[in-house]
């Protein structure tokens, strides 16, 4: 291990002291789980009381808390009207034009309830599913918890997919609502959204068949001639916005599905996960509250992921708005209209607790300290991060700049089918080390296993395993029952445990380091190497910004180590000279057996659109195949620019 990792960051006494969590949690949550999970589930309101927790006779197949009735909505908004919180904003709402819009608990059960008028007055019944392809406004929210509240399935599909991703998702799920809007803002300038719509529903024999309305939310308003179709498509101002503010809703069991969400595509075709609703809702409101040591009334929480991904499911609607939470909400991207764009917003709305991604805070350090150095971040109290591993040196980088040393980091590992946190240290009782998740929270039980199942010794590495239900677990892929069971459960059939599909290992310390998907764990003359590892390495340099390591074949080692570099903007050392120095950088931070075989300066990587680096890509293109599913890349041309650096 490189020496740089086993520094510790215990959390400060004045932390400590007001801390929701203390090592007590733990202990508590071994002695009886499910009467653990029981008590979480009690944050919720319950209709109706569950007498079971759970029920896995039917393993892979889990039901928790099944014979409760609740509903999903009620719990993230009437109920704190109906405490007298109403007045507390919810949602602070910044839209990327420079416009924005506080809404309270008040006025979102007003919303949300005309909302579910609308959808109820057309004829949806409880389980029909919605598609909700929208930007970051606050209607994409509203209609998510109206959804919700009618028992609907909610299918979000990131705004900035094609339309071809659309519809596959839209037939899938047999949609028979679309809600968008006319167009969404990007870097300052309206660009459509709806046409895309009209190109994914076809017309006449091509025509999606499930999809029976459109309803569009006016946002952009930047085309006076829109394509309608007529008796399909309506305005959400004329029909949402007409309804009525009153709406009684009913409780729907605990296993009734909440939403279908599709994976982000790292590793192949998107999955359509199924997540049902008081499991679901529990894992997320306890988790929010104990992670992110959410004090209620004071905090200003910030999640900057998308609606479009889990990370904007769980930490943008559900687990904040379960907690009763005040939230910003942004629409635009980091650097619209210029790079403060972030830290102006902390420093307007307080911003207390800031959950992004690490390829955010590599792209924050490329841009230069000076830019949160200009501002006034004093506010923050706890840091958070989601997606990847996190490099320790972005890690050291987001504690003292933006966290200026006095903030807990907690690095959050979980899945879209986890459907909320699974590793995470916690605030105010794990000494942290940079890049690691630390270990599996209260509830939750994880194991590092070799092929056999037996637990791998400090320092190996190994499969991360679940080994028992949890109640977030997705209940299955929407329509295929056999490639759920295939997809994470086959790998340990025997065992009856999840299969993550990441690779892992504990350290001599005990704490857990997340190593990336086992596909991508590299072998090199018989020994394993991650490529998060590597890529650490190489970040940790001071001339490289980002970095992305496969495994290439090899005819002499099995696997020769292939790296592509983002350089930060200055430097002048020569190139050859450069890549020299930074294949010894690993050699020396890591091991010479991890010296990278080559190393490619290119100008950008390819990313999922929520910014994660697609390596089984760049790994085509070092063993020189064409390049397999590329439909979920941000941009696609980028393939372009890195073989010509290669060549
Ligand atoms: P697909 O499953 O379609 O290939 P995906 O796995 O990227 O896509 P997500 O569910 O969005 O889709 O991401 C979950 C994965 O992200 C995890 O399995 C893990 O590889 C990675 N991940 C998330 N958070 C962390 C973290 N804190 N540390 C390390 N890895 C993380
Ligand atoms: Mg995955």
């Amino acid at each position: 291990m490189s020496p740089t990792t086993d520094q510790v960051f215990p959390p400060s006494p004045e932390f400590v002291a007001q801390a929701n969590a203390n090592e007590s949690l733990y202990e508590h949550a071994d002695a009886d789980r499910l009467e653990f999970w029981a008590e979480q589930a009690r944050r919720l309101d319950w209709e109706t009381p569950f007498s079971q927790v759970l029920d896995w006779s039917d393993a892979p197949f889990a039901r928790w808390f099944y014979d409760g009735k609740l509903n999903v909505a009620v719990n993230c908004v009437d109920r704190h009207v109906a405490a007298g919180k109403g007045d507390r904003v919810a949602i602070h709402w910044v839209g990327e034009p420079g416009d924005s819009r506080d809404i309270t608990y008040n006025e979102l059960k007003d919303e949300v309830s005309r909302a579910a008028n609308y959808l109820d007055s057309i004829g949806l019944q409880a389980g029909d599913r919605v598609a909700i392809y929208m930007p970051m406004v606050p209607e994409a929210v509203i209609a998510m918890l109206a959804c919700a509240r009618l028992g609907l399935t909610h299918s979000v599909v990131f705004a900035g997919f094609s339309s071809a991703a659309l519809r596959s998702r839209v037939d899938d799920a047999q949609a028979k609502v679309v809600i968008t809007t006319d167009g969404q803002f990007r870097r300052g300038k309206p660009a459509p959204l709806k046409t895309a719509v009209d190109e994914a529903l076809g017309t006449g024999d091509d025509a999606a068949p499930s999809v029976e309305k459109v309803i569009v939310v006016r946002r952009t308003n930047h085309d006076p001639d829109l394509p309608w179709v007529a008796g399909r498509d309506v305005w959400w101002e004329d029909t949402v916005g007409e309804a009525s503010p009153h709406h009684e809703p009913e409780a729907f069991d605990a296993e009734h599905p909440l939403f279908v969400l599709y994976t982000s595509g790292t590793t192949g075709s998107p999955k359509g996960i199924v997540h049902t609703s008081g499991g679901y809702l529990t894992q997320a409101a306890y988790s929010f509250h104990t992670v992110f040591d959410h004090k209620e009334g004071r905090d200003v929480f910030w999640c900057g992921a998308d609606i479009g991904w889990v990370t904007g499911h769980s930490y943008l609607v559900y687990g904040p708005l379960a907690n009763g939470a005040t939230e910003v909400i942004y629409e635009g991207t980091p650097n619209s209209p210029d790079e403060h764009r972030h830290f102006q917003i902390i420093e307007k709305y307080g911003v207390t607790t800031y959950y992004i991604a690490p390829t955010l805070i590599r792209t924050f350090m490329k841009w230069g300290r000076e830019i949160p150095d200009a501002h006034d971040l004093s506010s923050l109290r706890l840091l958070g991060t989601v997606g990847e591993p996190i490099n320790p040196e972005a890690w050291r980088w987001y504690n003292t700049v933006i966290g200026g040393g006095r903030c807990p980091i907690v690095d959050t590992w979980w899945q879209t089918e986890t459907g909320a946190h699974m590793l995470a240290p916690l605030p105010g009782v794990t000494a942290c080390k940079p890049g690691s998740a630390m270990g599996p929270i209260p509830g939750i039980s994880a194991k590092v296993v070799d092929d056999n199942g037996n637990p791998v010794p400090a320092g190996e590495q190994g499969f991360l395993v679940l080994d028992k239900p949890w109640p977030g677990m997705l209940r299955g892929i929407w329509g295929d029952p056999e490639r759920y069971k295939d997809t994470y459960w086959s790998r340990f059939a025997e065992q009856g445990w999840y299969f993550a599909g990441d690779g892992a290992r504990y350290d001599e310390d005990g704490a857990l380091w997340v190593l990336g998907r086992v596909d991508d764990v590299m072998n090199v003359s018989g020994h394993r190497i991650s490529t998060s590892e590597v890529e650490s390495a190489l970040v940790a340099h001071p001339s490289v910004a980002e970095a992305a390591v496969i495994g290439a074949a090899d005819e002499t080692t099995g696997q020769g180590i292939v790296a592509f570099v983002i350089l930060m903007e200055s430097g002048d050392t020569s190139r050859d000279d450069l890549i020299t120095e930074l294949r010894n950088h690993v050699a020396t931070d890591i091991s010479p057996i991890a010296k990278p075989r080559e190393i490619n300066i290119v100008p950008e990587l390819p990313k999922t659109r929520s910014g994660k680096i697609m390596r089984r890509l760049l790994k085509d293109i070092a063993e020189g195949r064409e390049l397999g599913d590329t439909s979920t890349l941000v941009d696609p041309s980028v393939f372009e620019s890195i073989r010509s650096q290669r060549a």
